[in-house]
């Protein structure tokens, strides 16, 4: 149809109508909202969750089920306090923070080339009554049993790739895996960011996807360029074009003291490129700081050698919530269509989408073999029912909500056995065989490989 074609294609420019969205759809929005929010904590909605879920469906199958050589594993949240003080986070998890002596609110000292909260018009943080920078720790602390010592204090995990290490025997030895191979889990972390900000992009909870991979000293460089090359795909299978998506390889003097090599994925979200996914070289570092605080030898023997060594670590760390945001401000786009109508999209990957199809049933007399569809489509795909208000606006709904397929069932489908199925970004129209809907929907949803 000729009034259904695009004239103008805006994507995302500012953050506040991709917030407004996500709170209207129920995709995220702030945590205990009714209290009024607590910051950097934020909650899914049914469409929000559907997306992550899929998000760390798809992490899992590219980076576990598909490899023989990956293990995955799901870690206890809180570890033995000694896990945090071999990893270096008790000592050194820290940003340097200044105090304003007049207004009393907290800024990183390297964050102070931002507009004073206080007068934002008059002058920089900078400028402000500033103390010397003191170093804050950013982890989470809580306690465990009854007695209120310092020895009862646990921390909330800080990364999820800790855990990995404190498993690395247990796992090589359970799994009867051979260097090289990787563990790899998806959980939460916690980190009391002092400046929570952009959306959940710094969040104080969070989720990361981890993959530590243990390979030998000479085979760091090729393993590295493997997970590099590994990951950027990953990402391109998302819809991430070059045009959003860069690497960045860090300078020797912002590599962390054990990292021998590190490339950041970047996204460009309308507050500026930032890093969605670090790929890391961590050499022996955590195996031989945990070997040596918990007394176990974590080193391995090559079997044909009989070289005793400790194995080196490639780790490729993304942030869920952050790759969830980028799948967002990504699809995010408005558009004005030929008959001056405009329309709000979401262009999601399909095979990420929270809702692949929507069954319309153009009017209320025929819910029940709308129904009989919805039900036959539920067992393979999450699908929704929606018979309320007139089709275009039915539509719309959808178009804002991401799902890529709309299915309707109209007063001919009963007879011709044929039902129409719209395409969310192309808005094209199709009329199929009712029983063709499943290979249809299933052909169009599948991830790239
Ligand atoms: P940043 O410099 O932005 O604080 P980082 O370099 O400390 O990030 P890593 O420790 O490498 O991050 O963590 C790996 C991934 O975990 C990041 O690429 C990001 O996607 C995610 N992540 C880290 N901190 C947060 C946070 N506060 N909120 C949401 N995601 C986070």
């Amino acid at each position: 149809m000729a009034s259904e074609q695009v004239t103008e294609r805006r994507p995302l420019s500012r953050m506040e109508d991709l917030v407004s969205l996500c709170a209207r759809r129920g995709y995220i929005f702030p945590s205990s909202e009714i209290y009024g929010g607590i910051n950097g904590f934020w909650d899914y909605g049914p469409l929000g969750t559907e997306l992550k879920n899929n998000l760390k469906a798809f992490w899992w199958q590219r980076v576990v089920r598909e490899r023989a050589d990956v293990e995955g594993i799901d870690t206890a949240i809180i570890a033995h306090p000694r896990t945090w003080e071999a990893s270096g986070h008790v000592e050194h998890f820290s940003d340097p923070m200044v105090d304003c002596r007049k207004c009393k609110r907290r800024f990183r000292a390297d964050h102070t080339d931002v507009p004073c909260p206080e007068a934002p018009a008059k002058r920089q943080v900078a400028e402000c009554e500033l103390t010397d920078p003191r170093s804050f720790n950013l982890m989470l602390t809580t306690r465990v049993g009854a007695s209120e010592d310092a020895a009862s204090v646990a921390y909330l995990r800080a990364e999820t790739c800790q855990p990995i290490f404190n498993d690395f025997k247990r796992i090589r030895e359970s799994a009867r895996q051979k260097i090289p191979f990787g563990i790899a889990q998806i959980g939460k972390a916690f980190r009391n960011e002092i400046n929570p900000r952009n959306f959940t992009f710094r969040s104080r909870e969070f989720e990361q996807a981890e993959m530590e991979f243990f390979c030998h000293p000479s085979e760091r460089e090729h393993w590295f360029e493997h997970w590099r090359q590994q990951r950027l795909h990953f990402h391109e299978c998302l819809g991430f074009g070059t045009d959003v998506l860069r690497t960045r390889a860090h300078d020797a003097d912002e590599l962390a003291h054990y990292c021998k090599n590190a490339v950041d994925v970047e996204y460009a979200f309308p507050f500026g490129w930032q890093e969605i996914e670090g790929i890391h070289d961590r050499g022996d570092w955590d195996l031989s700081r945990h070997s040596s605080f918990s007394g176990k030898d974590l080193s391995v023997t090559d079997e044909t050698t009989k070289e005793r060594y400790t194995p080196m670590v490639i780790e490729t760390s993304v942030g869920v919530d952050r790759t969830t945001l980028a799948l967002l401000a990504n699809s995010y786009s408005e558009e004005v269509l030929a008959n001056g109508e405009s329309r709000v999209v979401l262009g999601l990957p399909a095979h990420v989408a929270p809702v692949k199809a929507a069954v319309l049933p153009l009017s209320k007399k025929l819910a029940e073999p709308s129904h009989a569809l919805e039900n036959s489509l539920r067992r393979q795909f999450n699908v929704f029912y929606d018979d309320a208000g007139n089709i275009g606006r039915r539509y719309r709904r959808q178009d804002e909500a991401g799902t890529p397929f709309c299915i309707t069932y109209d007063f001919e489908s009963p007879d011709d056995g044929r039902v129409t199925v719209r395409e969310r970004d192309s808005m094209a129209q199709e009329r199929i065989p009712i029983d063709a809907v499943v290979g249809y929907l299933r052909e169009r949803i599948e991830a790239p490989i």
